[in-house]
């Protein structure tokens, strides 16, 4: 497995396979990898012969300095998962390589990015879109790979990818979770002990939710029994529960109404913030 550092030799690389008529999947990351991101690479490398993923910690989406900080950072031990996996090239760049001067470049995603994750995390988007953007015109893959678990950012990243033009195809995997639920998160390592046996009641209220929309109960009531769930919860402070469209996530008011929906989370567990979703329809 070759680990790219320079722009310069990443664009060779590419070249290369590119020249050979193989076929290109990239399967970006922050690091800190855990089973969901190596189900990513799995995706990848069963429809392309060549699996570029990228580590790189982008600065310009965190909205909370000490949350940057903070963030696990094991770059030997991502290299060698991803060695075991089977990934054809790493790019590691680091923070210059990405952003030689400030970007003054600012994306606007209209009501995708005015609701959960945009709403609360200000400026978060435009640095995803400013990374994924400059990566995809990097590594100019043919197919890269995300995890429904940012559901927002996929969808986000899809109306980048028609907006801009990048022939570029992306796939959405499942969300890979741990056996009592809880989503896997780069973050649930910086959790304490309680708050870790506390977090899979975000799943949990969630699949609960779900299935009170199924037996028919209303929205507002759903919302509800989600929200007394966490009402004065010790270790866990909700931040959004949202049932949205699973396209636009515009607000559901009436589920006829949509061919879909996902129920979205976010909340604290001390000064750690997770999200999840489901779709309501599997
Ligand atoms: P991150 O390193 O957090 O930026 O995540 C890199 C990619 O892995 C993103 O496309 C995420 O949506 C995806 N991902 C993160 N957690 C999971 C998970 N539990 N299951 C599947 N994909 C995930």
């Amino acid at each position: 497995m070759l680990i790219l550092r320079k722009i310069s030799e990443l664009r060779k690389f590419v070249e290369k396979q590119k020249a050979d008529k193989k076929k290109v999947g990239f399967v970006p990351t922050m690091g800190a990898l855990h089973r969901g991101h190596l189900s990513l690479i799995s995706e990848c490398k069963k429809n392309n012969p060549v699996t570029i993923a990228s580590i790189f910690v982008n600065p310009q989406q965190f909205n909370d300095l000490s949350d940057y900080k903070k963030y696990p950072r094991t770059e030997s031990a991502d290299l060698k998962l991803f060695k075991e996996k089977g990934c054809t090239a790493v790019f590691c760049p680091d923070e210059k390589t990405i952003y030689p001067e400030p970007p003054l470049l600012k994306f606007s995603f209209g009501t995708l990015e005015q609701v959960m994750e945009g709403a609360h995390r200000p400026g978060h988007f435009n640095g995803v879109a400013l990374v994924v953007s400059k990566l995809f015109n990097l590594v100019t893959p043919d197919t890269a790979y995300f995890g429904q678990k940012d559901l927002q950012q996929f969808l986000i990243i899809k109306k980048m990818v028609s907006d801009l033009g990048f022939n570029i195809k992306l796939n959405c995997c499942p969300i890979i979770r741990d056996k009592d639920g809880l989503a896997l998160s780069s973050r649930n390592v910086l959790l304490s002990n309680d708050e870790r046996k506390a977090a899979p009641e975000l799943y949990k209220g969630l699949c609960n939710a779900r299935n009170l929309l199924m037996k028919g109960q209303s929205i507002s009531q759903a919302k509800k029994t989600v929200q007394g769930i966490f009402r004065n919860h010790s270790f866990i402070r909700l931040q959004y529960f949202e049932i949205a469209d699973h396209k636009t996530l515009a607000e559901v008011k009436n589920l006829n109404d949509h061919e879909n929906v996902a129920l979205c989370i976010a909340a604290f567990l001390g000064k750690v913030r997770l999200i999840d979703n489901v779709f309501l329809k599997m």
